[in-house]
């Protein structure tokens, strides 16, 4: 077989500054890991309350181990529907306000395999420019048209919805807090936008969920717009600091789901171990809501003292500090320099975030303590010096 593309591919991304390797971490998901035996501050986690290795998770995966065994054995449909598959499930409505919610594997299977089922060829699916790859796939699955609308941009996607043929069916899908800019969508013009000209809402509340109050059920829940919004998506993998992503709405799409979803019907269900973490979590974050709170003060610290030494991060509000850069290579060499004294902020590139948006996306922890945030800002300021930063040079 003649490969000869494979090191002309690798070329020219080393050539554009978009060659991508994977980085070898040890230890658990704290506020410091270490990488080549350094240990160094952990701002690229979405471990966002510090549950991926809270005690009540490992117990409680080892518990389920102990109980049920390893692994689930079949998908859902077969033999792989376990108590503790429903108990989670459960557990996540009751979280959301919804009646009912349904497990997947991952937030991408999610994604990738609910649009297809709620549109298809004909219909119209309206998604937001900086939406994740999962529902950009989700969407090109689907088969209907796919109209992209500006980040954030209400009147675009109204033009959008008045252009849509009558007849066809119309989803909106759109993160409630984007991953990689750390903003919210305006959901509540969004649905009321749907409603008015009979679109459906599908929401991405991977990032949002376990962090926003009153109870962590996300942006969706804070807004009381669950009644109006079709599809809420989350992942567990992120605050919830385990495995795994569901879908809460009504029992109707769920059911809908369970017959339809290819990427829930064709694969093996989550083990034991992994639905055991999602509860332990879920009684964490409505047990603890100091953590949420120590989340927000961290993020104020660190993102005053970052405004305050000239960075620029956007309209963020949130655990997530885009902290822009612009050129891919330029963003690759801070996040270099910063690693090599002891901070870890990972460099974003396209095609993750659009071309000339590359950026540090620095993430907190309510784990974090404010000596890792100090420590951090006086390496930001050393090297924002060194590589001048501050003045866009
Ligand atoms: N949606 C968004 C907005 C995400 O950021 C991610 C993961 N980065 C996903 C979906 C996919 O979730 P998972 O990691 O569970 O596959």
């Amino acid at each position: 077989m003649n490969a000869s593309f494979v090191q002309a591919e690798l070329e020219s991304l080393r050539n554009k500054g978009l060659y991508r390797s994977l980085r070898c971490v040890e230890g658990d998901q704290a506020p410091t890991l270490l990488i080549d035996g350094r240990e160094v501050i952990n701002f690229s986690s979405n471990n966002y309350l510090g549950l991926a290795n809270h005690p009540a998770l490992r117990e409680a995966a080892k518990a389920a181990i102990d109980r049920y065994g390893c692994g689930s054995g079949a998908s859902r449909l077969i033999s792989g529907n376990m108590t503790l598959h429903e108990d989670l499930e459960s557990k996540i409505a009751q979280l959301k306000g919804t009646e009912a919610a349904l497990v997947f594997n991952s937030g991408f299977q999610a994604n990738t395999g609910v649009i297809p089922v709620l549109i298809g060829e004909g219909d119209v699916v309206l998604s937001d420019a900086l939406n994740h790859a999962s529902i950009i796939d989700g969407c090109r699955l689907s088969r209907a048209k796919i109209v992209v609308y500006g980040h954030g941009d209400v009147n675009e996607l109204e033009r959008g919805l008045k252009n849509s043929l009558p007849n066809a069916r119309k989803l909106i899908v759109t993160e409630s807090l984007f991953s990689m800019d750390g903003d919210e969508a305006p959901l509540a013009d969004i649905v009321s936008l749907a409603e008015k000209h009979g679109a459906m809402v599908m929401v991405d509340e991977a990032h949002a969920t376990g962090v926003y109050e009153p109870n962590g059920a996300g942006v969706v829940a804070k807004l009381g717009l669950g009644e109006r919004v079709l599809v809420q998506m989350g992942t567990l993998g992120k605050a919830l600091g385990g495995f795994g992503a569901y879908v809460a709405g009504d029992k109707l799409l769920r059911e809908l789901l369970i017959n339809r979803c290819r990427s829930f019907i064709f694969t093996t269900s989550l083990p034991p171990a992994v639905m055991a973490m999602g509860i332990a979590a879920i009684d964490l974050i409505e047990k603890e809501p100091e953590r949420r709170q120590a989340l927000r003060n961290n993020c104020r610290l660190l993102r005053g003292g970052l405004e305050s030494l000239g960075y620029s991060l956007g309209a963020s509000g949130s655990q997530i500090l885009p902290l822009m850069i612009g050129d891919a290579t330029r963003c690759m060499k801070l996040s270099e320099g910063l690693l090599q004294r002891g901070v870890f902020a990972q460099g974003i590139r396209p095609p993750t975030v659009p071309v000339g948006t590359s950026r540090l996306r620095i993430t907190l922890m309510a784990t974090h303590t404010p000596a890792h945030i100090d420590q951090a800002l006086k390496v930001f300021k050393e090297v924002a010096r060194e590589m001048k930063i501050e003045d866009g040079g």
